[in-house]
């Protein structure tokens, strides 16, 4: 694995691959170009993503390996048993004829390469999405200094602007090569759904609150900060004994962090979908494993039926199902379509500062809004008057606001008293740690005093009396089925 998509534009040029396949989603558009300048062999797989190639499946191996080989070709093969016998006799062929090229470049050629810089002009600063200081590390990189250039490298997301900008041609991402650092990682493999047995285990104390919530981490790599971010957010919450779930480029990204023994969260954590576990479910579209995790809770543990019942799936995932994803790095359409997809389901996304470019997010006015649900016992419309979720997509701009706001998204109406207060710790506790005091939003959190965390007490006390705090309501059979028109009758959120 070499990494996010960030890291895919810097490992092609480095030419270490031998034969660059392609599928159908996040490959850049310039894959042949640079497969051809590294002098490997490329191959695409799938019809959606043909980069104009010649589809030739009907031809003999020998044939499409001789063209490969001798001539430089590239071509589409969709029979996937016949792609997989040219790669890897491609493969074979070339590793021992490309020894020389899969050298990394040295700080001495890299050096040579900035010569013409002088740090001045900055139009690479002003075409970099992410406002790195690509002038000043590449002027440090002409004088030997790569310290500014392997920070830059660590937050790149590999898009090339500033090369393409530079008005000197320099090779910005090949010259990033003498600033990288050669470090490895382990991450665990992705391990695809999550089993019935454990959303057995996990069920109950989830819907009560007591387990404080389930986080999905995906999308990918477009971070506003260092790459490590999300190893960092998810260990925080795994620690708050959070269900920790990865998938794609941000499981990816969040095996990039050592601690001081050298291990990185995968190693830390169990992998397993439980309270204080961190689980790398997969690549990209294993995301629909934890919105599943989410659909089961609700069949396996409310006995809910699966066929034909999507409303009153979502109408219980929002209200009992304490989960929430986050896009920390969002490039993709693909990444908006996943997020809204969890949407649909009932669960809240938290986007990182890029997802402000998608232009739509779903987002309350609290003190405008109506809370009010149905209390499915009595049948009644109640005012909760607490706004839990508060927003169903929105824009958090630091690690530590990102932190906070996941926890808070995890906040339910069903909640019990002891669940509430346990999530209230993890809110309190974060919210110290990050922003220095109590958060500035407790009082809309709090329904009882039987929920304010004893350690906290004397101190969220004193604020609730100061902002003029008054009780709420806490419901057990909260649900949104009857606040408007729908075909699905109250009693069917009773089980
Ligand atoms: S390749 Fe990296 S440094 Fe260059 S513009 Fe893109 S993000 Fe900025
Ligand atoms: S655009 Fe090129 S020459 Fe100008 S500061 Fe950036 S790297 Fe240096
Ligand atoms: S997380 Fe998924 S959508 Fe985003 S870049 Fe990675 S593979 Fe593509």
């Amino acid at each position: 694995i070499i990494g996010p998509l960030s890291r895919q534009r810097f490992f092609l040029k480095a030419g270490l691959a031998d034969v660059v396949v392609t599928d159908e989603q996040c490959v850049i558009t310039d894959i042949p170009q640079m497969a051809s300048e590294a002098g490997a062999a490329m191959v695409a797989c799938s019809d959606k993503i043909s980069y104009g190639l010649e589809e030739v499946s009907a031809k003999p191996v020998d044939d499409i390996l001789r063209e490969m080989l001798e001539n430089q070709k590239q071509f589409l093969i969709l029979d996937s048993e016949k792609a997989a016998e040219v790669i890897v006799r491609a493969a074979l062929a070339l590793a021992p004829l490309r020894q020389e090229r899969k050298k990394l470049m040295t700080k001495e050629e890299a050096s040579l390469l900035s010569a013409k810089c002088r740090g001045t002009c900055e139009t690479c600063n002003r075409a970099c999405p992410n406002l790195l200081p690509v002038n000043l590390a590449i002027n440090q990189a002409r004088q030997g200094d790569f310290t500014k250039l392997g920070s830059v490298f660590l937050r790149c997301i590999g898009c090339a602007k500033c090369e393409e900008a530079c008005v000197n041609n320099i090779p910005i991402q090949k010259v990033m090569q003498a600033a990288a650092a050669s470090d490895t990682y382990k991450i665990r493999a992705g391990r695809g759904p999550i089993h019935d047995v454990e959303i057995r285990k996990v069920g109950s104390p989830i819907v009560l609150g007591t387990i404080p919530g389930v986080i999905l981490f995906a999308g990918c790599s477009n971070f506003p900060g260092d790459i490590d971010d999300v190893a960092w957010l998810a260990e925080e919450l795994a620690r708050r004994k959070y269900i920790v779930n990865l998938s794609g480029c941000a499981a990816m990204a969040a095996a990039m962090r050592k601690d001081e023994d050298g291990k990185t969260i995968y190693e830390k954590y169990i992998p397993e979908f439980d309270a204080g576990c961190i689980v790398n479910v997969g690549s990209c579209i294993s995301n629909a494993h934890v919105v599943g995790a989410a659909i089961k809770i609700a069949n396996i543990f409310a006995t809910l039926p699966n066929r034909a019942n999507f409303e009153l799936m979502a109408d219980y995932i929002i209200n009992r199902v304490g989960a929430c994803g986050v896009v920390w790095g969002p490039y993709s359409q693909k990444a908006l379509c996943i997020g809204t997809g969890a949407v649909r389901w009932g669960i809240p996304i938290v986007l990182g500062p890029h997802g402000s470019k998608y232009r739509r997010l779903f987002m309350s006015k609290k003190e405008a809004s109506d809370w009010r649900v149905m209390d499915g016992r009595t049948k009644q419309r109640v005012d909760t008057q607490e706004p839990t979720p508060e927003h169903m997509m929105l824009v958090t701009e630091t690690k530590e606001r990102a932190l906070v706001t996941i926890i808070k998204q995890c906040f339910r109406r069903n909640d019990t008293p002891p669940g509430r207060a346990i999530k209230l710790n993890s809110y309190i506790s974060a919210y110290k740690q990050v922003m220095g005091s109590l958060p500035d939003d407790l009082q809309n959190f709090i329904r009882t005093e039987k929920e304010i965390p004893i350690v906290y007490k004397r101190e969220v006390i004193a604020y609730l009396k100061e902002v003029g705090w008054k009780p709420k309501i806490s419901l057990s059979l909260p649900t949104l089925i009857g606040t408007y028109e729908t075909k699905v009758p109250i009693e069917a959120t009773v089980k």
